[in-house]
């Protein structure tokens, strides 16, 4: 998909992340504006990783500067909030374009990891944790705001 300005509201009716996006499927959403939703990843390397994504369908954002700006505002309050409400001390941002970069979902969206001085560094950010997992409603609650 192109990024012209005649498809910028388009969605794919198959696709789980325009679904999430448009309130069809569920998620523990915990930002949203006009132009990108945030929500917690189902399956967590850190406690609070979660994903921002423009309502609009686009595959990947190599080619988008614009999708960048669409999703900007959200990595900056989510990453705000997991400093301010889970104590993160260090934020990685990831996003993967293409399958040969370990892209799984063909929805742009962009990783936001909250790091904490337990388990520092870059050898740790894929570690999964099931406490991760744990808890994901009061999670959600508590950087929903
Ligand atoms: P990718 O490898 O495409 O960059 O990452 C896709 C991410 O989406 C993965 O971290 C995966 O755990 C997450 N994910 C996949 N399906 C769902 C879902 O149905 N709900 C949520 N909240 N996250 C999902
Ligand atoms: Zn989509």
């Amino acid at each position: 998909m192109t990024d012209s300005p005649s498809n910028r509201d388009a969605t794919e009716p198959d696709c789980l992340f325009c679904q999430i996006a448009s309130g069809r499927l569920p998620a523990k959403l915990i930002w949203s504006d006009d132009q990108a939703v945030a929500f917690l990843d189902i399956n967590p390397w850190h406690r609070g990783h979660s994903l921002v994504i423009p309502r609009r369908h686009l595959g990947d954002g190599a080619a988008s500067p614009q999708a960048w700006h669409e999703v900007a505002a959200g990595l900056t309050a989510v990453a705000e909030r997991m400093k301010n409400h889970l104590g993160a001390s260090g934020i990685n941002y990831l996003s993967n374009a293409g399958a040969a970069a370990g892209q799984e979902v063909f929805h742009f969206h962009v990783h936001v990891i909250p790091r904490y001085d337990d388990q520092p560094g870059m050898a740790r950010l894929m570690s999964r944790d099931p406490a991760a997992a744990q808890d994901l409603d009061a999670l959600a609650a508590s950087l929903a705001d």
